[in-house]
């Protein structure tokens, strides 16, 4: 039988994803989180549920441009100043596992995730979750051609796994009829039809309102120290006092190892923190806009437009670096024409709680009752209501399959 009471640690997209999906096997469910509901990486992202992009980090491409990128200042890439054991230990295993053949491989169950993604968001959006979610192309941009053979050999490799991207060539004249944004220095765009957006804020908040209403506690502000299981129930340090549940997932995005280690969770795992902020444009962003080589986003937001980027190997909770803003706007000045670049608005750091394979953690963890749901790197938006859904199935029936097998946090 399953549990009857699940506390979820961690009230980001994955942990009220989780929440929620329990609840449809009618598992009632507390929510934890230290801070603010939705205010760890799922608050600042680029909200892009892009099943064409979502694929592994770990490639031969970022090694050889991660060494040119940390050795420029300019660059989108940061280490931090200092030396720090754990993040060596990270990029020691990342750098191990950017060969062809392991993206290849992780590639293809990332294929068989991405099928689900939509039908998972749907779900929701069909059983009480008031989010908007939209339909649109994403519009990847380049000075030239040369640029462009990173992202078609990465799209070629989407294909090759499996999964269909319907995808359109366009001359610098064609983007910028598509996205009058662009500035005459755009060359070649790449239109990648069939994908959807969401404003993560509004989402997150929306789907925590639907978990309070099917009669779920969202208690914030609240740090959890510790997790154990002591005679058939599991027991969970917090700073308000004990709490005990049948079950517990573990869903603290970035802060996952801190609690997780301690439940035979060996995967190196390290924040990359990403920024946005936002700007206006002369006329409203129309698409999803990405600049592939700046290695940033962009997303409508409201009348603003929401510029996401930025992966610096840091703590998640060191202060906000304005020097990685400057660094944004700098590489995307001369792409971007009509975006008032003197009222930058919203500015806000966020740790993608990256995994050294690339592949997220989800199911069991060593300890029986303590699941595992993080590691999603940069896609967590994306796949978070199907995380919830694949571990709720498994919490509440037994039921395994491919999928989980893959996810594996003891792996
Ligand atoms: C700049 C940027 C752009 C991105 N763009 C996209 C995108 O377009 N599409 C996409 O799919 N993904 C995107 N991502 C990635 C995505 O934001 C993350 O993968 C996702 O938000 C992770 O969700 P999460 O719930 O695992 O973590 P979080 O949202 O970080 O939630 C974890 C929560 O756990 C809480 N917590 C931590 N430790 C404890 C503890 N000990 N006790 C209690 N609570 C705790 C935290 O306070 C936090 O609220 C982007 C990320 C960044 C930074």
């Amino acid at each position: 039988m399953g549990p009857r009471k699940v506390i979820v640690i961690g009230a980001g997209m994955v942990g009220l994803s989780c929440a929620w999906s329990l609840q449809e096997y009618g598992i009632e469910v507390e929510v934890l989180d230290k801070a603010a509901a939705g205010s760890g990486a799922s608050w600042g992202n680029a909200g892009y549920l892009a099943p064409a992009f979502t694929v592994p980090l770990p490639e031969p491409a970022i090694l050889r441009y991660g060494i040119r990128a940390v050795l420029d200042r300019h660059s989108p890439v940061r280490l931090p100043p200092r030396a720090d054991p754990e993040l060596a230990r990270f990029l020691l295993r990342l750098s191990r596992n950017c060969t062809s053949a392991h993206w290849t491989r992780a590639m293809a169950g990332y294929r068989v995730l991405n099928e689900r993604i939509f039908e998972s968001f749907d779900a929701q959006l069909a059983d009480g979750v008031r989010g908007e979610v939209h339909s649109a192309d994403v519009l990847a941009a380049f000075a030239g051609a040369a640029e462009a053979t990173g992202l078609q050999h990465e799209l070629d490799g989407v294909v090759a796994s499996g999964q269909q991207v319907d995808l359109e060539l366009l001359t610098g004249e064609q983007a910028r009829k598509a996205e009058p944004n662009l500035s005459g220095r755009v060359g070649l765009a790449m239109r990648v039809r069939g994908q959807r957006y969401l404003d993560p804020v509004a989402y997150a908040g929306a789907l925590a309102a639907s978990v309070r209403a099917r009669g779920g506690t969202i208690t914030e502000q609240v740090p959890v120290s510790a997790v154990r299981h002591s005679a058939g129930r599991i027991r969970v340090r917090c700073a308000d006092g004990g709490r005990e549940a049948d079950a517990v997932v573990l869903a603290s995005g970035a802060w996952l190892p801190e609690l997780a280690a301690a439940h035979g969770v060996r995967m190196p795992q390290f924040g990359g923190r990403g920024y946005s902020f936002t700007v206006a444009l002369r006329e409203p962003l129309r698409t999803p806009l990405y600049f592939p080589t700046a290695r940033v986003a962009l997303a409508p937001r409201g009348d603003r437009v929401r510029i996401a980027g930025v992966m610096e190997f840091q703590r998640p909770d060191a202060p906000l670096d304005p020097a990685r803003i400057t660094a944004t706007v700098r590489s995307l000045r001369p792409l971007l024409a009509g975006a008032d670049w003197s009222d930058i608005r919203d500015q806000w750091v966020g740790a993608r709680p990256l995994s050294a394979d690339g592949i997220p953690l989800v199911g069991p963890s060593a300890t029986e009752g303590v699941y595992i749901a993080g590691g999603h790197g940069m896609w967590g938006v994306t796949l978070g209501p199907l995380t919830g859904r694949l571990l709720a199935e498994h919490m509440a029936t037994g039921a395994t399959g491919p999928e989980l097998d893959w996810l594996r946090p003891t792996r």
